[in-house]
């Protein structure tokens, strides 16, 4: 896939759409989704399954993306998945700075992150883990917890990232009834953690 990407020149848009950040450090913020297709990863309980398949997205020109998310009254962008580390997102991200917005990044880690990030969410997956030397680029680690189980493995994610980083648990949203609760008392008695709420499926947006 990434040979006909032309080096980065094209991605493989799903969807983009203008909302609000529902979860993580972020939580609140208007910004500009982008949407890339292709997964390495396989999460049982993705929500983006249909983003899985990239062949289903015919790539397209970078400036033709960028110049979309230029009509949104937020200088901010998200790009997401999918999983967008399978491309070389270095020409796109330096385009997106130069033309003033803010880049965020949303990935599992499991291939090199590439390109201008303000700031990169890792969401790490125990099934395929990031490569060692991602978890250090994360300012944010958010962790899904299906099972309490998972918690066990967020705090070796936790181990590996660099001092700095903000530290964030988050209820696969099936489990949230039984896990929350679970994430409100660990965060209690572990208060370099988080809770991270999806708080746009709250509401009902994007
Ligand atoms: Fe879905 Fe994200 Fe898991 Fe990929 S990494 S399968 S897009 S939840």
């Amino acid at each position: 896939m990434t040979d006909i990407l032309n080096g980065g020149e094209l991605l493989p848009l799903v969807e983009d759409f203008y909302t609000i950040q529902g979860e993580g450090y972020h939580t609140g913020k208007p910004a500009y989704f982008i949407r890339l297709g292709g997964c390495d990863v396989g999460c049982k309980w993705c929500d983006a399954k249909f983003t899985w398949n990239p062949k289903l997205f015919p790539p397209k020109p970078i400036e033709q993306i960028i110049e979309r998310a230029k009509d949104c009254k937020a200088k901010a962008v998200v790009i997401t998945g999918g999983e967008p580390t399978l491309y070389p997102l270095a020409k796109f991200t330096k385009q997106l700075k130069a033309d003033g917005f803010e880049t965020f990044l949303e990935t599992s880690g499991t291939n090199p992150i590439v390109g201008d990030f303000d700031w990169i969410c890792l969401s790490p997956k125990s099934q395929q883990p990031p490569l060692e030397g991602e978890y250090v680029k994360a300012n944010e680690l958010k962790v899904i917890i299906q099972t309490a189980d998972d918690i066990i493995w967020a705090e070796q994610c936790a181990a590996k990232v660099s001092a700095d980083c903000m530290l964030f648990l988050q209820s696969e949203w099936s489990q949230r009834a039984v896990m929350t609760p679970i994430i409100v008392e660990y965060v209690k008695d572990n208060p370099q953690w988080n809770l991270s709420l999806q708080t746009h499926k709250y509401i009902n947006i994007p």
